[in-house]
């Protein structure tokens, strides 16, 4: 006898829209659409409208309660995963709001699962992306800050409450940058593509004969100026390798504690492809502990994009 295919309910719960997804055992998002949020019209609305999104994505697929194992969720903010706990929520305006129980009501006691939307990204990553098959590996997020999500055997490593690590603000330098947490010296301050900017701005008004300035003004600056400009002008190259060293310093302190297989990197800086990549390796090679005796730490770009909200969501109930 066939035995019944398994579908899950994926959901990418954002501040202006909900996304959702039904994805089948293999990491395949067969059917998905999306709807906006309505956050303005208060929490037990959002509820609804999640419900109303699963049970239309159900019906496209002609599916029943009992062909899907569950929905799973990822909503930004800080959650306990494990109540099911909105904690807070700045996007949604939510304070200790129980999400997971109001879905799993609306749907008829479905099972309703969790997760901070970072962290269900990495588990998508590690289930079915650039990390498919890794038991432990760690997603850094390159972004306005610097995110990060951990699977350790396999699992969201999620810390106490579920509040998640907060790997972008250990300190690389003593007394160093001023990061937005309040402490001195953050991986973030030195890494986000915040930082990038500050400091190719830096070097733009350091050195006027900058061939940087051919971008028009400082209003102009991106994460991807020094870049651009890296080959041609030493101000630029003198950015790009600053960046690199000290990003490379954090992966290595990542790579340090938790040994994982594969750092993933995501976010917008990650468009630079093999120019981050390659430098990075080799200056993560050099500084891990054992070096070339000890397991070797690959670092590689994330793939899945946009779909690993949804992918990780239903990996959630996996
Ligand atoms: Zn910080």
């Amino acid at each position: 006898m066939e035995q019944k295919k398994k579908y899950y309910v994926g959901i990418d719960l954002g501040g202006t829209f909900i996304k959702g997804g039904i994805v089948d055992e293999a990491g395949e998002i067969v059917y998905s659409d999306k709807v906006p949020t309505e956050t303005e019209k208060g929490g037990e609305r959002v509820a609804m409208n999640i419900a109303v999104l699963a049970d239309t994505l159900m019906d496209a697929m002609h599916l029943t309660k009992d062909d899907v194992v569950g929905l799973g969720m990822g909503v930004p903010g800080m959650i306990d995963s494990k109540a099911g706990n909105v904690i807070f929520a700045g996007n949604l305006q939510w304070k200790d709001f129980h999400i997971a129980e109001k879905v799993s009501t609306l749907m008829g006691g479905m099972k309703v699962k969790i997760a901070n939307d970072a962290n269900v990204a990495a588990l998508g990553e590690a289930k079915f992306g650039a990390a498919k098959g890794c038991e432990n590996m760690v997603m850094i997020t390159l972004g306005t800050g610097v995110g990060a999500g951990i699977i350790a055997e396999g699992m969201l490593l999620e810390g106490n409450k579920s509040a998640g690590a907060e790997l972008g603000h250990s300190v690389i330098v003593m007394d160093g940058e001023q990061c937005s947490c309040g402490r001195k010296g953050c991986f973030e301050a030195y890494s986000s593509a915040t930082a990038l900017i500050r400091d190719t701005r830096r070097a733009m008004e350091a050195h006027r004969d900058s061939d940087m300035w051919e971008i028009g003004s400082l209003d102009e600056v991106t994460g991807k100026t020094a870049f651009d400009y890296k080959d041609a002008d030493p101000y630029a190259k003198e950015v790009v390798d600053h960046y690199l060293k000290h990003l490379a310093c954090g992966l290595a302190n990542v790579a340090n504690i938790f040994r994982p297989e594969i750092i993933l990197l995501g976010g917008g800086v990650c468009a630079q492809g093999n120019n981050l990549v390659k430098p990075l390796q080799k200056l993560l090679d050099k500084e891990i502990f054992a070096g070339e005796l000890g397991p070797k730490v690959k670092i590689r770009i994330a793939e899945l994009g946009n779909s690993a909200g949804l992918l990780g969501a239903a990996a959630l109930l996996m």
